[in-house]
């Protein structure tokens, strides 16, 4: 579907003005994002499912300076406030005054956010009314590796894309998914039977275990609170698989789109991680009564 999307023809009639390509923050990715926004970009009609790479526009993109397109990233704090957005710090023009101007050199107008998740919630409002009322001619292209942090009423607004990284993705149904994601369904579950509903409702509950074992949200109460229901061997082993690939190292090779409070904690934590999830993974299948919040809380007192 990707490679589809990349490659077809682009005209006014097939593109929408908001995007969100849900995608690792890398160079594959960002190749794949700046083609569509070049042809979207590009004046010339010579080429139908691409751009020219000759005319102003496209000349004007390839050395950063092209003026009808703006970028946005986080800040220093990693963050993306609304003075980004506003272009209050004199770094840009701000996306409004981008977006409301007639293009100068280019077919359209496009606004590109990196790692949208970390809009805050203010500027996500700010980017709400745009996208409520898009002006003419102009396109937002968000692109994040946790679309799942962006405000729903943000989300319903924008046509998603997955780009997947094929080196560390593999496929269900045809879907890509997360390799421990796709480890833990192959243990757990038999592939064959598991319906499209349970397969949703499991990744989601994977998603969510991830965003809670992010460094950046991680706390430990949060964990003791919303662990302990009927998923909470999933989830350890979730937390599980997390440790196996912090011990293989493989964290560092792959780039990996989240960082994770395994991925910070010694070789020799993690073993006695390792060795308190799986005696506790123990009880529960041999449903030995034991206190669950208690056992996490010691699991957890380990980081
Ligand atoms: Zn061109």
């Amino acid at each position: 579907m990707e490679a589809n999307f990349f490659n077809k023809e682009t005209n006014s009639h097939n593109i929408s003005h908001a995007y969100l390509f849900e995608c690792k923050d890398s160079n594959k990715s960002h190749k794949l994002v700046d083609s569509f926004i070049k042809k979207i970009l590009c004046t010339s009609k010579a080429k139908k499912n691409s751009f020219c790479d000759e005319c102003k526009s496209c000349n004007s993109f390839n050395v950063n300076s092209n003026p009808d397109f703006l970028q946005i990233s986080p800040d220093d704090k990693d963050k993306i406030g609304i003075g980004s957005l506003r272009g209050d710090f004199d770094k840009n023009r701000g996306i409004n005054s981008v977006l409301n101007e007639t293009s100068l050199i280019s077919k359209a107008k496009v606004i590109k956010i990196n790692c949208a998740e970390k809009l805050n919630e203010e500027a996500q409002n700010y980017l709400l009314k745009i996208l409520e009322e898009p002006p003419k001619n102009s396109h937002i292209i968000m692109l994040s590796s946790r679309p799942y942090r962006l405000e729903k009423t943000i989300l319903s607004r924008l046509i998603r894309i997955k780009i997947q990284n094929s080196e560390s993705q593999k496929e269900f149904k045809g879907i890509k998914i997360d390799p421990i994601f796709s480890e833990i369904l192959k243990r757990e579950y038999d592939l064959d039977s598991i319906s499209d509903k349970e397969f949703n409702s499991l990744s989601n509950l994977f998603n969510e275990t991830i965003e809670s074992l992010d460094n950046f949200n991680y706390s430990k109460n949060g964990i003791l609170d919303t662990w302990n229901d009927d998923n909470l061997n999933f989830r350890l082993n979730v937390l599980k698989q997390e440790i196996f690939k912090s011990l293989s190292g493989s964290y560092k090779k792959t780039n990996h789109q989240y960082s994770l409070i395994t991925s910070t904690l010694s070789q020799e934590r993690l073993f006695l991680l390792l060795e308190e999830i799986i005696s506790f993974q123990a009880f529960l299948a041999n449903k030995i009564p034991i206190n669950k919040k208690v056992q996490l809380d010691s699991v957890f007192d380990l980081i």
